[in-house]
């Protein structure tokens, strides 16, 4: 059971960091394909859905704790 709320937490987190994110973005700006910090490929959903993300989801986690 604890499991399964974990999992809803996570996804409602995912869906407010994706708020967040569209929020800082510059319509005009261009997806990266792959991570800044790690170089890992960034899905292409995330790609179209945050216009100029430059992270994937665990860096961007990083990025937002370390301001
Ligand atoms: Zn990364």
């Amino acid at each position: 059971m604890a499991d399964v709320i974990d999992l809803a937490n996570d996804h409602a987190d995912y869906l407010l960091q994706l708020a967040l994110e569209r929020r800082q973005r510059p319509a005009s700006a261009v997806s990266a394909q792959f991570c800044e910090d790690c170089d890992e490929p960034i899905p292409l959903l995330r790609q179209q859905t945050i216009v100029g993300c430059e992270t994937c989801v665990s860096c961007q986690g990083l990025r937002e704790r370390r301001r």
